[in-house]
């Protein structure tokens, strides 16, 4: 089988990798992006023509930075995106004193961020104008750092690109390349849309627990609801009935809102820090969680994800050849800092706060405290989680 010779291959069209094919539009490289669900759920042809997204089936809101929103306007995958502003994001320990208020006035910006659902943004990246060619119920099955095997209904077929971005999610255990670090949290992300007899106004509350986060994201007239807990206690939520369910919210939240009247379905998500501390398949990067998948405390996967794509394919305007080695480490030198701040944020919080240790709470206290009483130092962590490591886009 003859291979087709492409510019730019990406392996998966999550949020990620449909952002990165909306990114280099105008780059003049030719853009195959290849995603493994189907557009439709007969199956389906491979060339979806771009019209829309294949459905996910996602449950889970994705906190959107106010500097993913910038990327996003510029890609056109805005306007249309159904979202709820966070005006403000209240931090708590359970157990514990102290606590800190953010707010974007802090920052002199109209929001924090957006709440919006993980298909919702899918579908807007989908129907942005492009010009790559997406092809939906498409697999990448191999790649051997000049060929990639992408497997469709109508058979298999071959690229030979001069660079393959994998954009493939949590997958980069495998694939042959260097092997992923990789932490088991040990822990459950519990997802739900919830409503609390309280309205919302705009506040998002993070509120740590000695089994981890639990996160209420104003959410349209309610909540999405991030609860993580562990393994146990999180398969048992779950399988509670809801006034049940509610009142254990209820319970562990406590009654800033008052009582939680209302849920929608749960999933649980497993969480996991992996990333890969080098590439060394030639010709071909990474992207999003298939660079980096972190634990959501904090919402920055996507977040950092975006940078990546926004980042690359800002480099790639200024070559023709994408898969060069001088592209390639430039690139990851390039977002090595950004990364980096990313994974040992989130990877830290998640140390420093799940769990009952008095000393770490006494600590912890101190530094809400500290944080609520220092405007400066509460601007610095606002900024660090929206625009990143690199500041703005
Ligand atoms: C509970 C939870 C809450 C979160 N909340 C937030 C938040 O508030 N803010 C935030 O920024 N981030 C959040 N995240 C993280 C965020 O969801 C991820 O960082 C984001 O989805 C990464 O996008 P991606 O496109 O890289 O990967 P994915 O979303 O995993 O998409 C990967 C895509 O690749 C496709 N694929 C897989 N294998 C192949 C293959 N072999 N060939 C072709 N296609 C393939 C898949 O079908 C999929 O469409 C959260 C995560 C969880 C679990």
């Amino acid at each position: 089988m003859d291979a087709e010779a492409v510019d730019i291959l990406i392996a998966g069209g999550g949020p990620v990798g449909a952002a990165l094919a909306l990114a280099l539009e105008g780059s003049g490289h030719g853009v195959v992006l290849a995603e493994a669900r189907s557009a439709d759920s007969e199956g389906a042809r491979a060339d979806s023509g771009g019209a829309r997204g294949a459905p996910t089936g996602d449950a889970r809101a994705i906190a959107l930075s106010y500097a993913s929103r910038l990327i996003l306007e510029r890609l056109h995958a805005w306007s249309g995106l159904a979202v709820t502003p966070i005006e403000s994001v209240h931090i708590s320990q359970q157990g514990g004193f102290g606590r800190t208020l953010i707010r974007a006035a802090d920052c002199a910006l109209p929001a924090l961020g957006y709440v919006a659902n993980y298909d919702d943004l899918q579908q807007c990246l989908y129907a942005a104008p492009c010009s790559a060619r997406r092809l939906s119920g498409a697999r990448l099955s191999g790649f051997d750092g000049s060929t990639a095997t992408v497997q469709t209904q109508e058979g298999e077929r071959a690229f030979a690109p001069r660079l393959t971005v994998f954009a493939d999610g949590a997958r980069i255990a495998d694939e042959g390349a260097a092997p992923a670090y990789s932490k088991d949290y040990r822990q459950t992300a519990l997802v739900a849309w919830v409503r609390a007899a309280q309205a919302h106004r705009g506040r998002a509350w993070e509120r740590f627990t000695p089994e981890g986060p639990l996160a209420l994201l104003p959410h349209g007239a309610g909540y999405a609801l991030v609860w993580t807990t562990g393994l146990d206690r999180g398969a048992q939520l779950r399988a509670l009935d809801t006034p049940a369910f509610l009142a254990e919210l209820h319970a562990s939240f406590g009654d800033r809102l008052g009582t939680f009247i209302e849920a929608g379905a749960r999933s649980a998500f497993p969480l996991a820090l992996r990333y890969r501390r080098e590439e060394t398949r030639p010709h071909s990067l990474a992207v999003g969680n298939a660079a980096q998948t972190l634990h959501p405390v904090a919402g920055q996967g996507f977040n950092l994800g975006l940078r990546d794509a926004w980042e690359l394919a800002r480099l790639a305007r200024n070559t023709r050849q994408p898969g060069s080695d001088s592209f390639v480490d430039g690139y990851r030198r390039a977002r090595a800092l950004d990364r980096r701040a990313g994974i040992q944020f989130t990877d830290s919080l998640v140390g420093l706060f799940s769990n009952s240790d008095p000393l770490l709470q006494l600590g912890r206290g101190a530094g809400l405290l500290a944080l609520d009483l220092l405007p400066f130092a509460r601007r610095f962590v606002a900024r660090r989680m929206i625009y990143g490591a690199r500041g703005l886009p």
